[in-house]
């Protein structure tokens, strides 16, 4: 497979060259929407790349925050469908985040209720008020979406193209 490094560079370049695209054809109304995608597109492949399923310069850039990471990494086989399949990788990914930072809120919640620090959260208006955020800002959340599923395209892609090519060679 292709090196962190050069996947990242190729997340960093086409990124970079997609924002002066947007301003050549797009209209102004929609280009806000367009960087959204971009950036969740740099996020997707720098920060949520499908190469967390081993003990990559992806995984070891979550610094402390990389053991969220390690059971994915011994779930998931490498290059598996689960990590680098188109769609559902970053997808899976985005999941499995929300799931592991959930986790580690109520943790936190349970050891401060330890020590008498009871924090005021209520799980269900909590889970109302991103239902509602999620119907006002929809056209947000897909321009989210897309640039998450098109930053695993792109390392799927890469991976897939450098497989074939040292085969050819
Ligand atoms: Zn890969």
């Amino acid at each position: 497979m292709p090196s962190g490094k050069v996947h990242d560079w190729v997340t960093i370049g086409t990124a970079l060259s997609a924002v002066p695209l947007t301003a050549m054809y797009l209209p102004p109304e929609t280009r806000p929407l367009a960087w959204l995608a971009i950036a969740s597109y740099t996020f997707s492949g720098i920060w949520l790349s499908s190469d967390l399923d081993v003990p990559s310069s992806a995984y070891r850039r979550w610094g402390p925050l990389r053991v969220i990471w390690y059971p994915y990494q011994k779930l998931v086989p490498h290059r598996s469908w689960i990590s680098h399949g188109l769609g559902i990788g970053p997808l899976l990914r985005v999941a499995y985040l929300i799931g592991m930072l959930a986790l580690l809120g109520l943790a936190l919640h349970w050891g401060l209720a330890q020590i008498g620090l009871a924090l005021q959260v209520d799980p269900q208006s909590w889970l109302l008020h991103t239902a509602e955020w999620a119907r006002t800002y929809q056209r947000e959340l897909w321009a989210l979406v897309i640039g998450l599923v098109a930053g695993g395209a792109a390392h799927s892609l890469l991976d897939w193209a450098h497989t074939r090519l040292k085969r050819w060679l």
